[in-house]
């Protein structure tokens, strides 16, 4: 199997040394790593933040393990040169349509949700958002209408293909939860009952059910399931839905159970490889400039996102449940990073996670 790392900037590399140092303890066999160079780190050494070596690398990897992007350095420069360009270049090189955001709630941590903690504990969702299509991506325009009004205008649109794509996603895993027993839910988000590409994305959730017969389908309009998500957000289990929806209910899910430090997440394309699908994987938050090399950065967002690699692109289950286990436990034993109010270093964080493997 072969991983591409991309560091990147500001925290990128530090926490990605962490990372790197939990992958090579698990020993994988037939294991390949390269490394490549994005966003600003990748501009300064060849011009450009994406450069063509490092999407050929992309492609010819199993996965992609990527670190942050976005430097103040390269604030001037034309928008097509900035670091951020590197992820947005990516996404649309490889067509990573699915965007796969757990939001899990670690014992001790209840008091960081913006929930009550007794709401808080029960959260364990799997969002799955479509990335690729959807309002964000229709015809738009600004006009002037024949009175003189400004008129602004969007096209919201579905095919039943990128639908029927993303189901696929979100159904293995649901069905993957099941397998484990702890959980084989799918709640769609939709708003069915005005919108015609949410009529068509609940047809074919339900067409896509039928090679899913372990999974417990559901559906919910997006308002009741903004609704839900915080008054009783245990209900949930895997969640998808359209880029839109998925949005703001990926961000409300962070929040619900609170540290930036923590969440990983992946975006997935639709090539399958010998191992499981191809993807990247990447921390939630940012290159925090502000942070970068002091060694206070928190490495567990990064670490949690080699965990999603390893299940979702690599057919290793068990080693990323090991991986999520020593993170619970070390968070469990009170090893916190400054984003969650402790004063644990950056290599302190990965000792602990690799002692706890
Ligand atoms: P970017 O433009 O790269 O997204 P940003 O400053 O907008 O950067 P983040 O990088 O996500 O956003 O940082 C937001 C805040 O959270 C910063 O104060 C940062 O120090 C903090 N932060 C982000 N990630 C971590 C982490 N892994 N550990 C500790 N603090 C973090
Ligand atoms: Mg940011």
């Amino acid at each position: 199997m072969k991983i591409a790392l991309f560091a990147g900037d500001g925290i990128g590399p530090e926490i990605m040394e962490q990372a790197r140092r939990v992958l090579d303890a698990l020993n994988l066999p037939g294991i390949v790593v390269w490394e490549g160079d994005v966003g600003g780190a990748a501009y300064r050494r060849h011009g450009h933040p994406l450069p063509e070596e490092t999407l050929q690398m992309a492609r010819a990897a199993d996965a992609i393990l990527f670190g942050a992007v976005g430097d103040p350095e390269c604030d001037n420069l034309e928008r097509h040169l900035r670091p951020e360009q590197a992820i947005l270049g990516l996404r649309s090189n490889l067509d990573l349509f699915a965007n796969l955001r757990p939001a899990t709630m670690y014992p001790g941590l209840e008091d960081m949700s913006a929930l009550r903690p007794e709401i808080a504990r029960q959260i364990d969702v799997l969002i799955v958002r479509e990335l690729n299509g959807d309002v964000y991506f229709g015809e738009k325009a600004m006009r002037k209408l024949e009175d003189g009004r400004r008129q602004g205008y969007d096209f919201m649109s579905y095919a039943e293909d990128e639908v029927r794509r993303i189901a696929h996603v979100a159904f293995r895993a649901a069905q993957g939860r099941a397998e484990k027993g702890t959980g084989g839910k799918l709640c769609s988000v939709d708003k069915a009952n005005v919108l015609e590409t949410s009529q068509l994305w609940r047809d074919v959730v339900i067409e896509t059910a039928a090679e899913y017969p372990e999974v417990e389908l559901s559906h919910m309009y997006v308002d009741n399931a903004a609704m839900q998500l915080v008054k009783d957000p245990g209900q949930f289990d895997v969640v998808v839905t359209g880029n839109l929806f998925g949005d703001i209910l990926s961000d409300q899910a962070s929040m619900c159970v609170g540290s930036i430090g923590l969440l990983a997440s992946a975006a997935l394309g639709e090539r399958q490889t010998e191992f499981g699908t191809f993807g990247l994987y990447e921390p939630i938050h940012g290159s925090a400039p502000d942070i970068a090399g002091k060694g206070l950065a928190n490495p567990m967002a990064m670490i949690l996102s080699l965990a999603m690699m390893l299940r979702h692109s690599l057919g290793r289950e068990a080693d990323a449940d090991r991986i999520e286990a020593a993170v619970a436990k070390a968070l469990q034993d009170g090893v916190l990073g400054g984003d969650l109010g402790g004063d644990a270093g950056t290599v302190e964080i990965g000792d602990a996670v690799l002692a706890r493997l």
